[in-house]
C-alpha cells in the first residue's frame, strides 16, 4: 500500500501502482467469496482451538489462522520527513530507485541494507552518498567494500539527518549534524533512502508464537508456525526478499498448507 510503481510483479507488463494492485488482489479474492473486514487486531489467544481473535471490541473464533501482518520499515523521524514520504524519501530502493535517474540521492544507515540499497541505486542515480551516524559499520566487510570502492558512492561517517529540506517540487536536500560536536552541514539531494532496519509486526502475538531474536515468525513445518493450525506468510516471516511477489507466493503456500491441515483434522 505504501509503494508507488511496482515493476517486478509478473503479469503487469506496464508496471502497476502498489495501491491499485492491492485493489485488484482484493477484488479477485472476493470473487471467490472471501469476506474482508478492515480492522485492527489487538489480541489473540492460541491456548485452545478454536483460536480467539479480538478486534475493536469483537471476538472472532477460528480453527486456523494465517498471520501476514508484514514488517514496517523504521523511519528516522527527522524534521520534515512526514511530508516527503513517498515524494522524495523512501525506504525501498528496489521499489523507488528508478525514479531518480541521473539525480543525487542519499542513503541513511550503516548496515547491509544501506550498502545494498546504495549499490543498487548506482544503476540509476548520478551520485549516492551514504550517511552513517558513526564510523563503525554493521555491514558485512564484503558489502561495505563493494560500496566503498564504487565510483558513484561517497560514504560520510559521523553524520545524522537533522532536518529535510524541500521546495514545491519535493525534496532538495538535508541538514546533517555531526553527533560528536553538533556541527552542521547541508547536502543537496532529490532522493533519500532510509535503510536503518525493519521491524516485523508481531507485538500483538505477545510471545505466543515462536519468533527469532529480531521478532520475525519462524516456520516449523512448511509455512506452519510452532502452534499447529497457525500459519504465517510474507514479510512477517521473511527478512531476505521482502518483495510483493515473494510475499504473495508464500501467501499461496500458507493457504494450501492451512487447507490441507484443516482437511487432516477431519
Ligand atoms: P542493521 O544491520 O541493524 O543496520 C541498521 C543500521 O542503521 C545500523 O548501521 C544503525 O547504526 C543504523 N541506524 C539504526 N537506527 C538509526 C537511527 N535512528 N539513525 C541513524 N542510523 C540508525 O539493519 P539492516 O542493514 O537492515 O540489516 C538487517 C539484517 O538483514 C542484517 O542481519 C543484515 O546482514 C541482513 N541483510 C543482508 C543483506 C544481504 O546479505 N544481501 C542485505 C540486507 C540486509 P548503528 O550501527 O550505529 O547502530
Amino acid at each position: 500500500m505504501l509503494t508507488s510503481e511496482v515493476e517486478n510483479f509478473p503479469g503487469y507488463p506496464q508496471g502497476v501502482e502498489g495501491p491499485d494492485m492491492m485493489v485488484h488482489m482484493r477484488d479477485q479474492a472476493e470473487r471467490f467469496g472471501l469476506e474482508v473486514q478492515d480492522r485492527n487486531v489487538e489480541k489473540i489467544d492460541l491456548s485452545e482451538r478454536p483460536f480467539g481473535v479480538w478486534s475493536e471490541g469483537e471476538e472472532f473464533r477460528a480453527e486456523s489462522l494465517i498471520i501476514c501482518t508484514g514488517a514496517e520499515a523504521i523511519w528516522l523521524g527527522a524534521e520534515g520527513e512526514e511530508e516527503q514520504k513517498g515524494r522524495g524519501i523512501s525506504t525501498c530502493a528496489t521499489c523507488d530507485g528508478a525514479f531518480f535517474r541521473e539525480e543525487e540521492v542519499i542513503v541513511v544507515g550503516g548496515g547491509d541494507s544501506a550498502m545494498e540499497e546504495a549499490t543498487f541505486l548506482t544503476r540509476f542515480a548520478k551520485k549516492v552518498t551514504i550517511i552513517h551516524r558513526r564510523d563503525v559499520f554493521k555491514a558485512s566487510k564484503v558489502m561495505y567494500e563493494r560500496a566503498e570502492r564504487h565510483e558513484k558512492i561517497e560514504i560520510k561517517a559521523f553524520r545524522q539527518v537533522k532536518k529535510w529540506l524541500s521546495d514545491e517540487n519535493g525534496l532538495t536536500g538535508a541538514i546533517l549534524e555531526d553527533p560528536r560536536d553538533g556541527t552542521e552541514e547541508e547536502i543537496e539531494c532529490t532522493g533519500a533512502f532510509i535503510a536503518i532496519g525493519h521491524k516485523p509486526i508481531t507485538s500483538f502475538l505477545e510471545g505466543q508464537i515462536e519468533t527469532d531474536d529480531e521478532g520475525y515468525i519462524v516456520h516449523s513445518q512448511n509455512t506452519m508456525t510452532n502452534t499447529p493450525g497457525v500459519f504465517a506468510a510474507g514479510d512477517v516471516v521473511d527478512k531476505r526478499y521482502r518483495q510483493a511477489i515473494t510475499a504473495a507466493g508464500m501467501g499461496c503456500q500458507a493457504a494450501i498448507d492451512a487447507e490441507r491441515w484443516l482437511e487432516d483434522q477431519g
